[in-house]
């Protein structure tokens, strides 16, 4: 053992790496300095990756670059065209509900793939882990002012707020616990339509949410449907067009099929604005546009009409 180690170090070490390794690598390192102006344009990169990356998010509709926080705080709205980004179901609930009022109601329910449909359950997986949430609907017991009511919102991250078994049955126990406690209803909608993934379980979900909507209404009580971009198919086809009072955010497309599918099947030119939030108001399904700032204090008022004064 020792003479081995011994025979090592005089072999290898001194005699050769001496002389190879000092002189070349002085060389080596002053062709490297010749070369450093590339240290130069690695700074420029830097400062260009420091701007856009994570901070900045560019206006699809005007082209302005807003800094993040700026959006944030205006509640996703772009503050020169007015353009309405997608929101989060628990960042909106935040922009409209009075503060630590909201009671969330079945947060651990979660789909079962029923039909066994090939990557349902992987997708499921992913936007689970994606926006935090179980399915594509949050819903729960709130104030808005001084009003009780029981609310629900669409999540257009979780598989493009498709509706499910878990949205229809979500939505179908806030509406029957708003008549029990004599609430109105408010549903935020944005959805892609019904899950294909649950084939005719999601189609289900249409009558069984449009019933208990009928039940509420029986008991005299309100139901406001607030439509934001993307509203289309089953879910359009049922409870968010069945609201006393249909709302819907600037420019928000609204429809059952979209505007592709109908111009294939009728062979039609479109009009202008055709599925538009502004179109619909003027062709009568709609009853108004409200911005999303200004959202949370039309709610109040109309929520004070329905009650006819009455607070609580
Ligand atoms: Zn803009």
């Amino acid at each position: 053992m020792d003479t081995t180690s011994f025979t090592k170090k005089t072999i290898g070490g001194v005699v050769q790496i001496e002389p190879a390794l000092t002189p070349p690598p002085i060389q080596h390192t002053q062709t490297a300095f010749t070369v450093k102006p590339k240290l130069d344009s690695g700074k420029t990169k830097t400062k260009k990756r420091d701007i856009p990356e994570g901070l900045w998010t560019k206006c699809p509709s005007c082209g302005t670059m807003i800094f993040d926080k700026e959006l944030d705080e205006n509640l996703k709205v772009c503050s020169k065209c007015q353009h309405h980004f997608p929101i989060g179901s628990r960042e909106r609930i935040h922009s409209l509900v009075e503060t630590c009022t909201f009671e969330e109601m079945d947060a651990e329910m979660t789909s079962v793939d029923i039909l066994k449909f090939a990557s349902y359950k992987t997708k499921l997986e992913r936007d689970r882990k994606a926006t935090m949430l179980n399915d594509a609907v949050v819903t729960g017991i709130c104030k808005i002012g001084t009003h009780r009511v029981a609310l629900g919102v669409m999540d257009f991250g979780f598989m493009g707020g498709s509706m499910g078994a878990v949205v229809g049955e979500k939505l179908t126990r806030l509406i029957e616990r708003g008549t029990e406690g004599g609430w109105p209803v408010v549903i935020i909608s944005t959805s892609g339509g019904a899950r294909m993934q649950e084939g005719v379980f999601s189609l289900m979900q249409m009558a069984k949410t449009s019933a208990a909507l009928a039940y509420h209404a029986q008991s005299r009580l309100p139901y406001i449907s607030i439509l934001t971009n993307n509203s289309y198919g089953g879910v359009m086809a049922s409870y968010a067009a069945l609201g006393d009072l249909i709302l819907a955010e600037p420019a928000a497309m609204i429809g059952f099929a979209g505007p592709r599918v109908i111009k294939d099947t009728t062979h039609a030119e479109l009009p202008p604005g055709f599925q538009t939030a502004e179109f619909l108001v003027e062709h009568g399904l709609i009853d108004a546009t409200v911005p999303r700032k200004e959202m949370k204090e039309q709610l109040v008022r109309y929520l004070d009409y329905f009650a006819g004064g009455k607070k609580g």
